[in-house]
């Protein structure tokens, strides 16, 4: 995986699939992150979006 990604131990993430994910460690690379929803009225985690997700 890349070895120049810097983990956010403040945003755990296990999107793999993400070009901003650390690949081995858990975690995001972002300082920060966009979460977003899809839903008029979300009531459930998967409700929820990271906007910030790029594909690999
Ligand atoms: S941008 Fe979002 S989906 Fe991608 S690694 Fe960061 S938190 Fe995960």
């Amino acid at each position: 995986m890349n070895c120049n990604c810097t983990p956010n131990k403040s945003i755990k993430c296990d999107v793999t699939n993400c070009a901003h994910h650390c690949g081995t460690e858990d975690y995001c690379s972002l300082s920060c992150v966009h979460i977003g929803t899809h839903e008029a009225n979300p009531t459930l985690d998967q409700c929820t979006d990271c906007k910030s997700f790029k594909k690999r």
